[in-house]
């Protein structure tokens, strides 16, 4: 009652929340965030899911899958490992999704991090193999990052239906995961499982985002604001309007990694 359904996401909301390291800050402390991501085939999308994540200003990033080599030649800083996600060693939020293809490795470890007790954002090919109930069932927060396709399969909808309704599909997401909801866009929504929380409307985007691999820039970037203890509703809009104002402070035609690398001067210019 008389709470509007929709704010437009401000530069003071963002400024007010962005972690500032603190002389007591050790990268322990400043956050460490977990990447799942990258397969044989898709070993690019690792690159920029970690790019995205270091960008994003996480003390540490851990990078678990197939893409370890071409993480680390782009990332020398990264922690990799192969395996599981439980063997590469604690994190305060973990990414999932983006290039893991449909293994039954990919799936088993994306059940793995659902099962963690830290907030999880699941994007990308993390959102087919991911099982409802599971999401369901976890005690710390899920974040969820669909485009309009990944979110009209989620919902059992055409896209088309999501496309005319973004802001029921955004919130009917969230009602059916528990979960927080970033539906990606020309216009990105973010909404809350608080349902009577208006939904934020991202005002940075710009249609240059609309390159192969931005959403990975995406999800690191908003996972190493969850490790930063950001509120999941907090990390997800902060994330979309830093990736969108380094995207319009980018020379374009842009590529996702010259969108992280100008997460600094988007950062510098939200401070
Ligand atoms: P993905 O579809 O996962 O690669 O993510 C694409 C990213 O680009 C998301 O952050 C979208 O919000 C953004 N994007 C895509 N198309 C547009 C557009 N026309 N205008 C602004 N942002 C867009
Ligand atoms: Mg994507």
């Amino acid at each position: 009652l008389g709470v509007p359904q929709v704010e437009a996401l401000q530069h003071a909301d963002v400024a007010a929340v962005l972690p500032r390291p603190s002389g007591e800050s050790d990268k322990y402390r400043r956050g460490v965030v977990g990447v799942v991501a990258g397969s044989d085939r898709y070993p690019g999308a690792a690159v920029l899911a970690v790019s995205g994540a270091i960008r994003g200003g996480a003390g540490a990033v851990r990078y678990v899958g197939g893409g370890a080599a071409a993480v680390l030649a782009r990332h020398p800083e990264t922690l990799v490992s192969t395996g599981s996600p439980h063997a590469a060693g604690r994190v305060q939020a973990w990414v999932v999704g983006p290039g893991l293809g449909d293994s039954a490795a990919a799936r088993a470890a994306v059940a793995e991090v659902l099962a963690a007790d830290v907030p999880v954002l699941v994007d990308a090919d993390g959102l087919r193999l991911m099982d409802r109930d599971a999401v369901l069932a976890r005690s710390a927060p899920t974040v969820l990052t669909p485009h309009a396709g990944e979110a009209a399969a989620l919902l059992g909808r055409p896209r088309e239906a999501v496309e005319a309704s973004r802001l029921d599909a955004v919130r009917a997401l969230c009602a059916a995961y528990g979960a927080t909801v970033l539906l990606k866009g020309s216009t990105t929504l973010v909404a809350s499982p608080a349902s009577e929380a208006p939904v934020r409307v991202n005002p940075t985007g710009t249609a240059w985002l609309a390159t192969a691999g931005s959403g990975d820039i995406l999800s690191g970037l908003a996972g190493s604001l969850l490790a930063a203890s950001l509120l999941p509703v907090e990390a997800a809009s902060v994330a979309a309007y830093l990736h969108g104002l380094a995207a319009r402070l980018t020379p374009s035609p842009l590529t996702a990694l010259d969108v992280a690398e100008s997460l600094p001067s988007a950062w510098a210019n939200t401070l």
